[in-house]
Formats: structure tokens, sequence, C-alpha cells
């Protein structure tokens, strides 16, 4: 078996109504997704967290290694390509790029075994996961305090168990919203805060101390990621579990953050740290140091697939008969092409999402809205 070509495939759509973390404004959503062919016929998709054009042109560097490669060699594969942009890589857009090769590899694999990437992975310990909704922007036009809790309110309707909402847009404004959707909520609902790193170390343990009485699960990205020490700050000096990880690649990334503690959870994300291939360490570095996984997720019905599928072989730590359960981060705003790329979208049901069992990732692309959601330049 052997890859006779690689695709890119960038979507994109301007939205109706942009909308803001503490860091980055959404006036439109992009994502790329990968194809890999191989000269049996086999096809497999990944995708690639971040700016859509910026991992488009690193793949197709990629592309020069990986034809006529053999597709079921993923661990050589991966060591070629990351070597291949190592003098220049080792983090960022390099690994990006190399997460969404590697995630179409497991799909084929899976393909060619028949069985889903979770078997590869060594076995599921769930089909099913409960999943968090992920919201709450700044949406331009509207009240920030009114409409985080109206969306609120929804989420609980809709049977979800946990949300999480965005902070960073300064302490008086954050605090009125956290308390607006925490009434919103009701005492039971797990909630939980992203300041997308928009905060300082001294704003990072003033907002903490005084979200807590909110009953807050953690606290994601207080600071910017380069501040271990900073990390290590805000956990010692204020009471809620901290969350991080979504923009550190490879396990050598990783391991600073780990073995020094700066987070009480690592929110490694499949399409950015490395893929399967690289997350399975990530995860194993995790777990020698017993620091709690979660995975980051932010892309389109491939990168939800896969992240199921890692989630779904996922070891509990420690292994009891009610063991803690991973849950999956589930993007809730607008995307108009997020589900549309597969023929099944993958939904919730009172919250819950069923791990698909087909083969690879288990799911089927809908060419028809890879077309309808292509940019001009390459239609
Ligand atoms: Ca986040």
């Amino acid at each position: 078996m052997k890859i006779d070509a690689i695709r890119t495939h960038l979507l994109e759509h301007r939205l109706q109504t942009a909308f803001e973390s503490a860091s980055m404004r959404f006036d439109r959503r992009q994502h790329l997704l990968v194809e890999i062919i191989c000269d049996d016929g086999t096809v497999g998709w990944g995708e690639c967290l971040g700016p859509a054009r910026a991992n488009r042109a690193v793949v197709e560097t990629y592309a020069d290694w990986l034809v006529g490669m053999d597709p079921l060699e993923t661990e050589k594969i991966w060591a070629t390509l990351y070597n291949a942009l190592r003098d220049q890589g080792q983090r960022g857009l390099t690994v990006t790029a190399l997460s969404g090769i590697d995630v179409a590899l497991w799909d084929i694999k899976g393909k060619r075994f028949g069985v889903p990437v979770s078997t590869l992975l060594g076995g599921r310990f769930r089909d099913s996961v409960r999943a968090y909704a992920t919201g709450a922007f700044k949406r331009d036009g509207v009240d920030r305090v009114t409409d985080n809790a109206e969306e609120a309110a929804r989420h609980r309707v809709a049977g979800f168990h946990a949300m999480k909402i965005k902070i960073g847009f300064g302490f008086d404004e954050d605090m009125a919203v956290i308390a607006a959707v925490r009434e919103a909520l009701g005492p039971d609902m797990r909630l939980m805060i992203d300041g997308n790193h928009g905060y300082d170390t001294v704003e990072a343990i003033r907002i903490g101390r005084a979200a807590a009485e909110y009953g807050i699960d953690w606290f994601e990205e207080p600071v910017t990621p380069e501040h271990l020490s900073a990390y290590r700050e805000v956990r010692e000096k204020q009471p809620i579990p901290v969350a991080g990880g979504e923009t550190w690649h490879t396990r050598w990334g990783m391991r600073e953050p780990v073995e020094s503690r700066a987070v009480d959870i690592l929110q490694p994300d499949l399409c950015g740290c490395g893929g399967f291939t690289e997350i399975k360490r990530i995860a194993d570095l995790a777990s020698v140091h017993n620091i709690r996984v979660v995975p980051h997720v932010w892309g389109t019905a491939v990168q939800i697939a896969a992240s199921l599928q890692f989630m779904a072989a996922m070891v509990p730590n420690p292994v009891r008969l009610k063991p803690v359960e991973p849950i999956l981060e589930f993007d809730r705003t607008d995307n108009p092409f997020r589900q549309a790329v597969v023929t099944q979208p993958i939904d919730h049901l009172n919250g819950v999402v069923t791990i698909p069992d087909g083969p690879g990732l288990g799911i089927e692309i809908n060419r028809d809205t890879l077309w309808d959601f292509a940019p001009k330049e390459d239609r």
C-alpha cells in the first residue's frame, strides 16, 4: 500500500454576527481538512487546528516526503515529516499540519483493517461520552451578560450537564457574566471558565478567587501559554483547578507543563498536538504524573470524530468501578459546515454523544459540502 496523493480542502464561511474571545475575533469560520489517497483507492481524512491557509501551505510542503510512503507506517511517517521541518519547526504550524496528516493516516489504517481507530489504540473503555457545551463568547451588538445567560438556559434545556463560558474581558464584566450564567444554569450543572490567556497573573488570581464561590470546575488558559511559572502561581494562589494545553504541541512541548505541574487538567488538541501518534504519548506522559487529560476540540465533525475515537480508548486514571470519565468539548457557536461535512452528523442526545464504531474515524465525508464552502480560489 502506497500513498498516491494528498489533497487539502479549505472550508470557509463569513458569519452574520461576529464573536470574540479574550484574544481573538471570529468574523468567519474556517477549517482545513486533509485527504490522503492511496494506490488501492483507500482514502483517509484528517483536520488541522488553526489558520487554514497557513496549515495548507505546510501540508503541501510535507507532500514531497509523503507521496510513495506506506500509509500504515504511522510512526515512521511522523518521525520523517517532523524531522523534515524540525530545524524551523518543533511546534506551531509544522505540528498542526502534521496532526491533520497523522489523523488521515490512522483513518486509512482503520479502514485497511476494518476496525475503528479506538481498536487500533488498544480498545474501548466506553461507547459514548458526555459532552459539555462550549459557547458564551462576546457577540457583536448584544448585551454580553444577558446573551450568555440566555445561552446557558438553552444548554440546560438541551440536556447538557456542563458548559464553558468565555472570560478575559475585565473583572467586573466577567464577574457579572459568571453570576448570571450560574443563575441560569441552576446549582447542579457544571460550569467552566476560559480566559483564552487574556489575563495577567494578578488579574487571573483575583478573578479565580472571586469566581470560586460560583462552583467552577476549571479555569482554562488563565495566562499566556509561554509563562509556565505564571500558570503555577495561578494554581497556587486561587482555588479553582487550572486547565490548559491547546496551544502546546508534541510530547516535548507538554513535558515541562506536566513535569512542573503547571496545570491540574491537560487539554491536548488531537488535530494540533501531533495527531493520534503523539496524543497517545502525551496522555501516557500525563498519566505518569497523575494529571487529568480532557482533550480540546474545536473543528468540524472530522475533528470531533477523531477526538471521539481517542476518547473511547482513554485509559481511566485510576481504573475503578466508576472512574472519572473524559468529557467531550462540543462547540455550540455558529458554523454551518461543522456537521454538514459528514453524511451522518455527530449530534448529542441529552448531552450524550455516541462514538461511531465504523472503520477508521467512522465517518463519511459529504463532498457536496466541501464544494459549497470552498473559497473562491478553490473553485
Ligand atoms: Ca479554550
